[in-house]
Formats: C-alpha cells, structure tokens, sequence
C-alpha cells in the first residue's frame, strides 16, 4: 500500500469512461461483449459450481491483444504466507470444526495448489505454454523476497508473461465471490478480459490495489470456500470432477484469451463420466512438508 496506482490506470484511453460508474451494473461490461461460450450462467451473479460470483461490479475492459504463445505461470495464493498473516481463508469447513484438508496449511492454499496443478497439467495437454511456480518455503514473512509468489509473478510479468495467482476467496461475510482482480503493470488484457468472463471481475482497484495486482499478478478468486463448492471439493466422490471442471474453465478462459481455439466445447462441466486424471490432493506431492 501506499505508491499510488499506475499512471496508465488514470488516463482515459483505457478507462471504460463510457460505462462510468458500474456498482449497479455488474453485467455492463460483459454486456458489451460478444456472448462467449466460456461465460458461466448468469443466474443472478450466482454459477452452479463456484457459487457467488463479485457483485462488486467491473469498471474495466480488457482489450490489449496477447500472442498466442504467452507463457502462463500459475501460482497457489498464500503459499509463502502460512502461519502468518494472510494464510489465506480456513473455509467453512473447518471453521466449524472439520479437520483441515493437510496439517499445517489453510485449506484455501490447499485447493490453491490442487487447481494450480490440475490447470497446468490441462494446459500442458491442450498445447498452452504453461508452467508453475512453488516457492522453497511456506513462510516467507517479506513480500519482496526473491523467492516469494510476488516476486516471481512480478518478474514473468514484466518480462512479458502472464502471471495467475488462483486463490478461494473467505467464506462467510468476509468473502466476496468469483472473479479476476486484474494485474496492474499493464493496460488490461484479452486474457484479463477472458477470465472474467468466464468468472466475473472485480474492480480494478479492489482494496487500493492488492500487493500481487500491483505487481502484474492477476489474481482469480475461484470462489468462497464454503457451501456446495467446499462440498463437492471435500468429498471424495464428487472432488475429481469439481477440480477438473475448475480447471477445465480457466484452461479455456486462457485459451480464448490467447485467441486459441478452445479444445473442447464443456468448459462449465466435466466430461462425460468425469476423466479422473486429476488426482485429488495430487498438488501436494510436490511439497515437502518441512521447512
Ligand atoms: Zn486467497
């Protein structure tokens, strides 16, 4: 906190002066987009799968084209910030007493990583320049380290890649919904754009300016961790399928973003049957639980 916002943000090239303020009109900027087949169901803000989208209202417009080769790093929100402030949320489940999904971790950074994972294995499949980022150790108290998600997403920005920090957002009252808060670094993108449309967006200034946006970060809330999305992420039978129809979604909100042609045509449901490759709690082997 503190720096002011980019300067680009202030100017009025790409400020989507026409649709000024958006509160009330959380549609407006969809509206104006041609209908896109990764757009959930707009059943009042609400999507079958990730429950609550942002009502928060989007003031922003992605429009800056990409290359269809962007390399995408995919980052797990809050996997340098455990036991520490901002660990990210516990969900629901187990701030009413269930066990936490691994000891020692929030149940947010939990899924984090399984969805990270399962994003960049479909992305690896559908041809995608896709890779992840893991940092050493799961306390890292300065932002700025080297090694944090900030300072690596910053970097792979900058260099003109597009850095995705997926994150849940807080169950409850604390907790928003769905949807992109948009990196800062550069005017807003097709990628930007894609997502979300695919999960809502947040306004471009959400809280000041979050650390990772500020830093050319996007950040996806998938959803608050709690009611049948936590339901269908806990239990074991259904848990496969929700991650790989998350997945599925960001994997195809990318490709459209990328001005690829989207692999498949189920973004919003998992295939047939479900496909199972999406192992559950698969994104943990790679973190040695020492530190
Ligand atoms: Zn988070």
């Amino acid at each position: 906190m503190g720096s002011p916002l980019p300067t680009w943000l202030l100017g009025p090239a790409l400020l989507v002066g026409s649709l000024g303020q958006l509160a009330p009109l959380a549609h407006a900027a969809d509206a104006a987009l041609p209908a896109s087949r990764i757009q959930a169901p707009a059943l009042a803000g609400f999507d079958p799968i990730t429950g609550p989208r942002s009502r928060l209202g989007r003031d922003w417009i992605g429009i800056r084209p990409v290359d269809p080769d962007t390399p995408i790093l995919v980052l797990a929100g809050h996997a340098d910030s455990q036991g520490m402030n901002g660990a990210g949320t516990s969900g629901a489940a187990v701030a009413a007493g269930a066990p936490p999904m691994f000891p020692g971790i929030s149940d947010e950074l939990y899924w984090n990583m399984v969805v990270a994972e399962a994003v960049v294995t479909l992305g690896r499949q559908r041809g995608l320049r896709i890779s992840s980022y893991r940092p050493p150790f799961r306390t890292i108290p300065d932002g700025n380290h080297p090694s944090t998600n900030w300072s690596v997403g910053r970097q792979h920005a900058a260099s003109g890649g597009y850095a995705l920090e997926i994150h849940f957002d807080a169950w409850g009252p604390d907790g928003i919904g769905s949807g992109l808060i948009p990196p800062l670094h550069r005017p807003f993108s097709s990628l930007d754009e894609s997502l979300a449309a695919a999960f809502g967006g947040f306004p471009m200034a959400f809280r000041g300016g979050l650390g990772g946006p500020r830093r050319g970060i996007a950040l996806l809330e998938v959803g608050k961790l709690e009611g049948q999305l936590e339901r269908s992420l806990r239990n074991p039978a259904t848990r496969s399928d929700t991650v790989l129809a998350i997945a599925e979604r960001i994997v195809t909100a990318l490709e459209v973003g990328l001005g690829r042609s989207p692999a498949t045509a189920m973004p919003l449901s998992p295939p047939p049957g479900g496909v199972g490759s999406a192992p559950p709690g698969k994104g943990l082997q790679a973190s040695s639980a020492d530190e």
